[in-house]
């Protein structure tokens, strides 16, 4: 496969799960579908697809980067017992006091916790 053929099948991955992942598993579900993709291959090819923001990464506390194919404006709720990650639909506030200093282009909220299943 060529590489745009592999970037869209990572990109296809993304859009299909709603979990989350990271570049390892991504990797392994692509593989699975495409034997000559490389890991190399998928962390420039998301750093490619973040950079032209058709999808989001999630910094989480096990320090590896997460994956969104949701490019929706959302907030993420980190549990930093389970590791999960919850989509937080609301649009974030951007504080009036942002207007004097600029024009907001993006933004990303990550909220830290403990969730429900974990308390
Ligand atoms: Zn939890
Ligand atoms: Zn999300």
């Amino acid at each position: 496969m060529r590489y745009s053929k592999q970037r869209e099948l990572i990109l296809n991955i993304l859009r299909n799960r709603c979990d989350h992942p990271t570049a390892d598993s991504i990797y392994t579900e692509a593989r699975a579908i495409d034997s000559t993709i490389s890991l190399g291959t998928v962390y420039r090819d998301l750093k490619v697809l973040e950079q032209t923001k058709q999808i989001h990464s999630i910094k989480t506390t096990d320090d590896k980067l997460h994956y969104d194919g949701d490019i929706r404006k959302h907030s993420h709720f980190v549990c930093n017992k389970c590791g999960n990650i919850f989509d937080i639909m609301a649009k974030p506030r951007i504080p009036s006091i942002l207007k004097g200093i600029g024009k907001v282009e993006e933004s990303k909220c990550v909220y830290y916790g403990t969730c429900k299943g974990c308390q």
